[in-house]
Parts: structure tokens; C-alpha cells; sequence
């Protein structure tokens, strides 16, 4: 979304107040192109032919953006069986799915290998009971190489005391588990946390993961995850992914000449791909003013969007419906019954009630992580493709609400019965 001649609009030249005022708000709406130009930038900084994108679909799993990831030939990471199933729907094949669950049941690996996707087994003694299970199968481990990175303690899941991945120190045991068992090490994985921003850090988790290889002879395949930090706020630095591309590609040649054999390198990047595609739309219910603060309270909340209220994360915010007024500052609120505070002091054009403010970077982590809370509707999604805008997901009802409740009443005494009042 941009401004151009006086009006938001997003890449096609759609008007963004038309498309509010067609679907109504709150609302998500999607830019394909601006996932495409991120999933080519991304192929395009490595200089080595097998280099692998599989997209973390936790960050949103509309099956349309699935859809399209899949046609531009992306792979995809999925965290639960659940997403497995989405990517199954939305047509990858299983060999173009990687299951990196954490924290989960053997049976639920168990699923994932029937299905037939890789599997990234992230604890040792999972490890073991599958290895036990199927012999001689091949699956990745995820290995913590304790490489502290990340934007904040919640995403940051490369230190010493994180649940995630094989600490490097337990490398003995993984091997004797591997010898006694007789499972095939196929690939190696870190994920260190999100929101990187120092090539030089990453590239030292690369070079551990590299030390890490040469005690696996069998491997196929090298994943170094995620981290890929996008901008936010105007100022804001973001991964210099054509340099890292260049940077891991050297080094990444280099390792696979001394292993002896050409490895597929590997990537999955949520927030990378389509953070920046996604706008979300509010309506301003109320201005109001107290003492200290003008407060613009939107027909949204910690429902629909918990990054701000969780992670503390900054999203920048736009009034659409008065790009030229003059600027005040704001306080920018939702309607749950709690403290649901999108920002604080922001710097809009003059709002009135009822204009329609877009969010920026609403497109990772957004609609996945919304909720029912207060009983409230999840947003409809659009997605803008090849100047068209399609509805992708529909706007919840009562229905939809009640979908799940049981209805059948208990068997409470019923007026009837009641004892008479004496
Ligand atoms: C969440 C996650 C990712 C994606 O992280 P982003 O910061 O969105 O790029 C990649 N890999 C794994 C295993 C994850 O859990």
C-alpha cells in the first residue's frame, strides 16, 4: 500500500477506501506481487543452483498464499500436522513439505512420516523412539547451535536454556543414538530466532552447523532456517539478504567441496515473504479525549492483531481516509475489554471517526495468530492478484461462532420443577 496522487492504493492502483468500503472492516488484504518480488529476491541471492526456499507457513495459511507459494515453486515448513494437512490441501506434494514440530508426540511425527514429508526431529529422545521404530529412515535434526539473536526473549530460540533443538554440546549422544539405531541423518537444521540483523552472527551459526556435518556422512541437505528481518519503521534496518546470499553461497560451496558431495542448501522464511504484502483495515469508532491523551479507539483489537499488545512490535499506521489533513498525535486503541493498545503517540493526519486507518506489515503472524476473544468475528481476508482482488477468506458469523458448542441443553431443572415458593 502507497500514496499516490492524494490516495492509498495498493500495487494494481486499487483504491484501498474502495476496497474497505466493498468488504467492509476489519479486514486483511494481501499484495501477491509483493510476496513474488520477496520469494525472487530470496532465490535470486544465492549464486548456487540447488538452494531451497520452503516457506514457514505459521505466518499466515491462507490456503490461496499457499497456493501461490507453491506455483512459484517454494517449499514449506510446517509446525503442527495440522499445517501439514493445509499444505496437502493446498497442493504441495509431502517430499516439498518439512515437518519441524517442536515439543510434539511421537505420534504425531508418526503422521507426518506416513504422509511421506520430511521429518525435523528436535529432541533426543524422539529421536531414539523413532529410530527404533524405522530403522534406516531419513530425517533432519534440529541442532542449537546457542547463537543469541533475535528481536525479543519470546522469538529468540538459539540460547542455552531454550526448548528448541539439540544442544551442539549433546553431539556424543545424537551419534550413539544414530549408531544404535540405525536412522539416516539427512539433513541438518538451526533456527535461531527471528529478526536477525547481523550477517556476520548468522554466518557463524552456519559455520558451526558446517563443524556439525562432517560427524554425518549421509546428508542430503543443509536448513538454516529463518531470520530474515524485514523493515518495519521507515528507519528501520533490515537483512541485507543479496549480501548474505552471496556471503553463504561462498562459504556454503566451500563446505560442500571439503564434505565431497553437493548438498541442497535450505531456507524457510515466514515474515520474509509476506509480512509486507499484508495491509490491515480498521474503522475509527470513537475519538476520544481525556486528560492526558487523545485516544482513537478502532473496531479491532488484541483479537485480530496481538503483535503489538505481545511482542511489543511496531507496526506503522496510516489514516487512509484523510491523507492530506494536518498531523496530530493519537493513541491508537482496540474495542476488547482489556488494555489492547496498538500504539502509542503516533503521528497520523487528523482523524475523524469513522475514517479508516491501515496497518502496514500485517501480513505475518496477523490473521494466524487472531482469536475469538469477546466473541468477536475474525476478519475477512483479500488477496490482490494480478490487479483483481479476490476474497480469500470470508468474514465469520454467529454460525460460525456457534459451529462448535453443543447445543443439546443439560438436564437442568426445568421452571416447572423449581419448589414452590412458600
Ligand atoms: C517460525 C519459524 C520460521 C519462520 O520464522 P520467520 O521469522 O517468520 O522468518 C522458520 N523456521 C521455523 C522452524 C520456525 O519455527
Amino acid at each position: 500500500m502507497h500514496l499516490q496522487d492524494g490516495q492509498y492504493q495498493f500495487t494494481g492502483g486499487e483504491s484501498v477506501r474502495e476496497i474497505a468500503a466493498k468488504y467492509g472492516t476489519p479486514l486483511y488484504v494481501y499484495e501477491a506481487d509483493i510476496m513474488y518480488r520477496q520469494y525472487r529476491r530470496l532465490c535470486d541471492a544465492f549464486s548456487i543452483p540447488n538452494a531451497r526456499i520452503y516457506y514457514a507457513c505459521k505466518a499466515n495459511t491462507n490456503l490461496q498464499i499457499l497456493r501461490l507459494l507453491n506455483s512459484w515453486g517454494a517449499g514449506l515448513d510446517c509446525v503442527s500436522i495440522q499445517e501439514v494437512h493445509l499444505g496437502i490441501k493446498a497442493g504441495f506434494t509431502p517430499e516439498n513439505i518439512l515437518f519441524t514440530p517442536n515439543c510434539v508426540s511421537l505420534e504425531e511425527y508418526e503422521m507426518a512420516f506416513d504422509i511421506g514429508t520430511l521429518i525435523n526431529i528436535d529432541n533426543i529422545s524422539i529421536l531414539e523412539q523413532f529410530g527404533q521404530a524405522h530403522p534406516g529412515a531419513k530425517v533432519c535434526i534440529r541442532i542449537n547451535p546457542h547463537i543469541m539473536a533475535g528481536g525479543n526473549s519470546k522469538i529468540s530460540t538459539g540460547h542455552i536454556d531454550s526448548k528448541f533443538g539439540i544442544s551442539i554440546h549433546q553431539l556424543p549422544h545424537v551419534l550413539r543414538v544414530v549408531e544404535s539405531t540405525g536412522i539416516h541423518i539427512a539433513g541438518l537444521h538451526m533456527h535461531t530466532g527471528s529478526d536477525i540483523l547481523d550477517v556476520e552472527v548468522f554466518l557463524n551459526a552456519c559455520d558451526i552447523l558446517f563443524g556439525v556435518a562432517a560427524s554425518f556422512p549421509d546428508l542430503e541437505y543443509i536448513d538454516f532456517g529463518s531470520g530474515f528481518k524485514v523493515p518495519y519503521k521507515e528507519d528501520d534496518v533490515s537483512t541485507d539478504v543479496e549480501e548474505f546470499g552471496q556471503e553463504i553461497s561462498k562459504r556454503f560451496e566451500k563446505f560442500c567441496r571439503s564434505y565431497g558431495r553437493d548438498l541442497t542448501l535450505m531456507f524457510e522464511p515466514g515474515k520474509f515473504l509476506v509480512s509486507e504484502s499484508g495491509t490491515f483495515l480498521v474503522r475509527t469508532n470513537v475519538i476520544k479525549t481525556t486528560v492526558s491523551t487523545v485516544f482513537a479507539g478502532v473496531d479491532s483489537g488484541l483479537n485480530h492483531m496481538i503483535r503489538p499488545m505481545f511482542y511489543n512490535a511496531w507496526h506503522s499506521i496510516e489514516n487512509v481516509s484523510n491523507p492530506e489533513g494536518r498531523t496530530r498525535i493519537y493513541t491508537i486503541v482496540g474495542y476488547i475489554c482489556e488494555t489492547d493498545t496498538f500504539a502509542v503517540d503516533r503521528k497520523l493526519t487528523e482523524v475523524h471517526e469513522g475514517d479508516i486507518l491501515a496497518f502496514h506489515n500485517a501480513g505475518a503472524y496477523c490473521y494466524s495468530m487472531a482469536s475469538n476473544y469477546n466473541s468477536r468475528f475474525r476478519p475477512p481476508e483479500v488477496l490482490i492478484w494480478k490487479g483483481k482482488d479476490y476474497l480469500i477468506r470470508r468474514r465469520e458469523t454467529l454460525e460460525d461462532l456457534l459451529a462448535l458448542q453443543q447445543h443439546a441443553s443439560l438436564p437442568l431443572p426445568s421452571t416447572e420443577d423449581a419448589p414452590e415458593q412458600e
